[in-house]
C-alpha cells in the first residue's frame, strides 16, 4: 500500500474510536490469525460486585453478621490501597456495610494473587485461595467447599486472612460487557481463532467464555501475570500471529511481546503505552473494526 493509502487507513481508524500508533502497524494487524483476550476490563465491564461473605464456622448459608461485617471492614480497608477490580468491588462494599474505613500500613500488591497489609494491628492477607496456601494459610474444610460452590457459579472467589488465620471467602461477580459475543462474532467472520486469557479461576473463565461463545478449549484460566507473556510466546512458537487485547497493568508485558497489541481506552496508561492500537471506547466490536480496516486499506479484501 502506498503512504498515502496507509494514512487514509489510520485517519478512518480514528474516526472509528481506533487509534493507531503509525501507519505501519496496519502491516502486523493484517497478517494476525489469532486473537488473546484477557477476560477482565476487556471480555466484562470489570465493574465488579459483591455478593456474598462466607465466614469461618458457617455452612454457606448464614454468616454470623458482626463476624462478617469485621473481615469484611478489614478486608475493605486493605483493598483500598489496590486498584484491582476485585478490590474495587470489595471497599465499596465495605463502606456501605461498615461505613469509615481504618488506615493501612505496610501494604504490599501480589500482582496477580492479592493484597497484603496491616490494619489495626492485624496482619491482613486478601487474595486467590492459592495465595492463602502460598502463605500456609490453607482454608479450613468449610471455607474450602464454599469456595468451591461460589467458583461454580461462575463467580471470583477471595480468600482473607487475618493474622495468619483464614477468616473468610468472599464471592465476587463481573457483567460480560453487551458487545463482547457480537465482537467475537465478528473476529471469527474474519477467520480469527479467539482465545480468552485470565489470572481468574477455571469455573468462572469457562462461565465467561460460554457466555461469549469461546470453546472451552481456547480458555487459559489461572494465568500469572508473569505467565500471559509466554501464553502469547508459546502462540507465536506454534506459528501463530497474535493479537493480544487487554486492559491491566499486568497484560503489559503480553501486549508488548503480542504481533499487535490492543488496549482498551477505558484501560490503565500502562496498557495503553505498551499497545500499537487503543480501543478508545473500549467497545471490542473495534477490535474486529481494526483488523477489518487494515485488510481494506492494505488491498486484501475490498
Ligand atoms: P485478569 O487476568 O482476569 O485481568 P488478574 O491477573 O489481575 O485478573 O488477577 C487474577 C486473580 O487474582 C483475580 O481474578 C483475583 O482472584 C485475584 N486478585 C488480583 N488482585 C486482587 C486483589 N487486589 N484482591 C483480591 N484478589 C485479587
Ligand atoms: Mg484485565
Amino acid at each position: 500500500a502506498t503512504p498515502t493509502a496507509l494514512l487514509v487507513g489510520t485517519g478512518r481508524g480514528a474516526q472509528l474510536g481506533i487509534l493507531i500508533k503509525g501507519p505501519e502497524i496496519l502491516e502486523s494487524t493484517r497478517k494476525v490469525d489469532t486473537v488473546v483476550l484477557d477476560k477482565t476490563g476487556t471480555v466484562t465491564t470489570g465493574r465488579m460486585s459483591l455478593l456474598a461473605v462466607h465466614t469461618a464456622g458457617s455452612d454457606g448459608s448464614g454468616t454470623d453478621p458482626s463476624d462478617a461485617d469485621e473481615v469484611l471492614r478489614l478486608a475493605g480497608a486493605l483493598e483500598n490501597a489496590s486498584e484491582h477490580p476485585v478490590a474495587a468491588a470489595i471497599t465499596r462494599a465495605a463502606r456501605e456495610r461498615v461505613g469509615e474505613l481504618p488506615e493501612v500500613t505496610e501494604f504490599g500488591n501480589l500482582e496477580g494473587l492479592g493484597v497484603r497489609g496491616v490494619v489495626d494491628d492485624h496482619a491482613v492477607l486478601v487474595g486467590r485461595p492459592a495465595l492463602l496456601d502460598q502463605w500456609s494459610q490453607r482454608l479450613p474444610d468449610d471455607l474450602a467447599a464454599v469456595a468451591e460452590l461460589e467458583s461454580g457459579k461462575g463467580r471470583t472467589v477471595v480468600a482473607v486472612a487475618v493474622d495468619g488465620e483464614p477468616r473468610a471467602v468472599m464471592a465476587v461477580a463481573d457483567i460480560v460487557k453487551d458487545t463482547s459475543a457480537e465482537a467475537i462474532a465478528r473476529l471469527r467472520g474474519l477467520g480469527l481463532t479467539p482465545i480468552l486469557l485470565t489470572g481468574d479461576n477455571r469455573a468462572v473463565a469457562e462461565t465467561v467464555a460460554r457466555e461469549v461463545g469461546i470453546p472451552s478449549d481456547d480458555v487459559v484460566a489461572e494465568v500469572l501475570p508473569a505467565d500471559k507473556l509466554q501464553v502469547v510466546k508459546d502462540l507465536q512458537a506454534q506459528g501463530r500471529v497474535v493479537a493480544m487485547v487487554g486492559d491491566g497493568v499486568n497484560d503489559a508485558a503480553a501486549l508488548a511481546q503480542a504481533d499487535l497489541g490492543l488496549a482498551m481506552g477505558t484501560g490503565t496508561d500502562v496498557a495503553i503505552e505498551a499497545a500499537d492500537i487503543t480501543l478508545v471506547r473500549g467497545d471490542l466490536r473495534a477490535a474486529a473494526d481494526a483488523i477489518r480496516l487494515s485488510r481494506r486499506t492494505l488491498g486484501t479484501i475490498r
